[in-house]
């Protein structure tokens, strides 16, 4: 396995849709272990192709052990709403609360091509929708209000220029270790 680079903001990718998975490759099965693996060591719970630089419409979650490859999700139901604070591997440090549905159902496909659906509540709902969004091109911060943007925005402003190109570098065992915020956050 290997430690893939982040894409941070500002990096084109996180703006592209992606492309759906047409078949499972062992090329594919890599990417997710290494998309685990680069999520661990981030300490955080959610992690979605383009913010490893690819184009496939693919995430790993990861929520109390329950680990989640899905291909090609989409959410098929979705009811209630919930405010929860979020943040985003790809944006380091910035958070804000986030409206979403409280409980999705969600159709994807696993590693083996075959359909399957998950039922979330709360974080995982949560977690699912902010990956979808994530194979749409858009980030949590879309869904701010414009002055809750401007705050966000500003709080990047002093951190982006730790990302030469764009690049987040993550180093095993040094994530975070002053953060006050709980790593249920970072998606
Ligand atoms: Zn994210």
């Amino acid at each position: 396995m290997s430690l893939l680079p982040i894409r941070v903001l500002g990096d084109p990718i996180l703006r592209k849709e992606t492309v759906p998975v047409r078949e499972v490759t062992p090329e594919l099965r890599q990417l997710a272990l290494d998309m685990f693996e680069t999520m661990h060591a981030a300490k955080g719970i959610g992690l979605a192709a383009p913010q490893v630089g690819r184009s496939e419409r693919m995430t790993v979650i990861e929520i109390e052990g329950h680990q989640l490859v899905l291909l090609n999700p989409e959410v098929i139901e979705r009811a209630g709403k919930v405010t929860w604070e979020e943040g985003c591997l790809s944006i380091p440090e910035v958070y804000a609360k986030v409206d979403r549905a409280k409980t999705v159902t969600v159709r994807a496909m696993d590693l083996d091509g075959k359909e399957f659906e998950v039922a979330g509540d709360e974080l995982l709902a949560v977690c699912l929708q902010h990956e979808i969004d994530h194979l749409d091109g858009k980030l949590f911060l879309d869904r701010l209000s414009l002055l809750k943007r401007r705050a966000a925005m500003k709080t990047w402003d002093e951190e982006k220029d730790q990302y030469p190109n764009f690049i987040r570098i993550v180093v095993p065992g040094q994530e975070s270790g002053d953060d006050p915020h709980g790593d249920d956050e970072r998606i």
